[in-house]
């Protein structure tokens, strides 16, 4: 109802260009052919396959109308008002000769009175054209909209069979609804149905289905991608701060009632030496709080799109809303908004579009930022309050390298208690969490080469022959605690 009042008071307020996006064409030509009806203005519907045709009384498509030239022309000659529905026809926009007939008729609107409507899933409107036109988006269907659909889904599903009725609780019914959100009414529906319609229940194995199906609708362009593969706190050793941290926010995040007077976590930055698990940390923040992973890949962002680059950054953090609650990695993250301006201020553009995001952002998606290096991080992301703290992530220490080599024991089916994790922490000092991996990794191989099963000697041989990236990189590590040590609080 709100769209529907907003399109009527724009069209009211005789503006003769209304630029609708949306993918919900049949929707939106039905709302409009119902206010014109109401406004008692004959409404009529274009598209370069069916013609002109009338559509508030029947009456055949007149074919000759078809071109984008002719109908335009048509329009314009006719004097009696009208509201024109142009679907799709933002292609038809590049043509002087086009942008000029519509300004033809937006000109002539005190004598004619024709409100033209272009409805597609993206319009982009010339510089000329701007002045007499007025931009609207349809809105987002409510929770609640979204509840009676899916309670009349289920009903539907009822009625066709035979009075049963649809095995939910009221739990799952509310994951479901809050996980539909972001959806048009008929793509939230089509989901809703998959739902409902393969066994007669909503039940929590259909919330993930329902959760990768949505992110395939909203995104199209690879830059955003949906990481099925997530983590939980008990795969990381160390991390205590940031593990307590993430802990202490998670009602808050969630939205739950008790802490409304708690401000909404907006993100962290995880910032330290390689290997040591800052990857790993983005997706068991995920993964523990289950909710989707995505990745935003700058990588992708830069060279796929050259000369989009901010937009499709708008519309990734658009999906990203979209999709919440849910956290948004964003890895390596120096390297989509360098310091350089070598590439005519992209990278300086996409960096203000981000903070301008986070600082007005008011919805549960939580940002992991992760950086390597420092000297490509813009000093205005690593100021107090952009990020709600900046962790360091540092070489584990030797307790915690004890318990990283635990967990890569146990993730290869092999028990810890029948190794000496402390000799073995004491010999990998200096590794990072990835090499401690590696390690473990290379000599099962050398086991298993042996056939033998794993020893303690296969794992010190292994620790005795690397080189550990805090020898080969001391210097650049040192310069890292340095810079670190007054701007970032530590992860252990
Ligand atoms: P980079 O900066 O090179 O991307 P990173 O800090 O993101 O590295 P990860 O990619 O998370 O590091 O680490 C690589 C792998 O090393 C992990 O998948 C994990 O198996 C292991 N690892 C690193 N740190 C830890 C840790 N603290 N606990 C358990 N495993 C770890």
């Amino acid at each position: 109802m709100k769209d529907y009042n907003d399109i009527e008071l724009v069209i009211k307020s005789r503006i003769p260009l209304i630029v609708i996006e949306s993918h919900e064409e049949i929707r939106v030509v039905d709302m409009l052919r119902q206010i014109a009806i109401n406004i008692g203005k004959p409404v009529f519907k274009w598209s370069i396959t069916e013609g002109l045709e009338r559509i508030d009384r029947k009456m055949a498509p007149q074919k000759h109308n078809s071109e984008p030239t002719d109908v335009l022309g048509h329009i314009k000659a006719v004097k009696n008002p009208g509201l024109y529905i142009l679907t799709d026809f933002h292609p038809y926009l590049d043509e002087p000769v086009h942008v000029r007939l519509l300004k033809d008729i937006a000109i002539a609107y005190e004598q004619t009175a024709h409100t033209i409507v272009l409805v597609s899933h993206q319009i982009k409107i010339p510089a000329e054209l701007a002045k007499f036109s007025a931009h609207t988006q349809l809105a987002l269907p409510t929770k609640d909209h979204l509840d009676r659909m899916v309670r009349d889904v289920a009903r539907e599903w009822a009625e066709e069979n035979r009075g049963q009725s649809v095995k939910t609780d009221p739990k799952t019914l509310g994951m479901l609804v809050n996980n539909l959100s972001g959806l048009t009414i008929r793509d939230a529906k089509r989901l809703a149905r998959n739902a409902v319609y393969d066994d007669g229940a909503i039940t929590q194995s259909d919330l993930p289905n329902i959760t990768k199906a949505k992110y395939n609708l909203l995104s199209q362009d690879g830059v955003l991608s949906f990481e099925y593969d997530t983590a939980r706190f008990s795969d990381i050793g160390g991390f205590i701060k940031l593990k307590r941290w993430l802990t202490e926010r998670r009602d808050v995040f969630y939205g739950k009632k008790e802490v409304q007077h708690l401000d909404t976590p907006k993100g962290v930055m995880l910032l330290g030496v390689q290997g040591c698990g800052k990857s790993l940390a983005a997706k068991a923040v995920a993964g523990t709080w289950g909710v989707p992973l995505l990745r935003l890949d700058f990588g992708t962002l830069y060279n796929k799109f050259h000369g989009e680059t901010e937009r499709n950054l708008r519309e990734s953090l658009k999906t990203a809303e979209a999709m919440m609650p849910c956290v948004l990695w964003i890895d390596e993250i120096e390297k989509g908004i360098g310091t350089s301006d070598s590439d005519g201020g992209t990278s300086r553009r996409v960096l203000g579009t981000l903070l301008t995001w986070m600082a007005e952002k008011k919805s549960a998606v939580f940002i992991v930022a992760t950086a390597n290096d420092i000297e490509a991080l813009p000093p205005e992301l690593v100021r107090k309050g952009r990020f709600d703290e900046i962790f360091f992530v540092d070489l584990p220490d030797e307790r915690v390298r004890e318990t990283i080599f635990s967990i890569h024991l146990k993730n290869r089916d092999l028990d810890p208690q029948k190794y000496d994790v402390k000799k073995l922490s004491t010999a990998a000092k200096g590794f990072s969490g990835a090499e401690i991996e590696q390690a473990v990794v290379s000599a099962y191989y050398s086991a298993h080469a042996q056939d033998a099963e794993l020893a303690m000697m296969h794992l010190l041989d292994e620790i005795r022959q690397t080189r550990p990236l805090s020898i080969v990189m001391a210097e650049k590590i040192d310069y890292l605690r340095n810079w670190a040590a007054d701007r970032t609080v530590p992860c252990d």
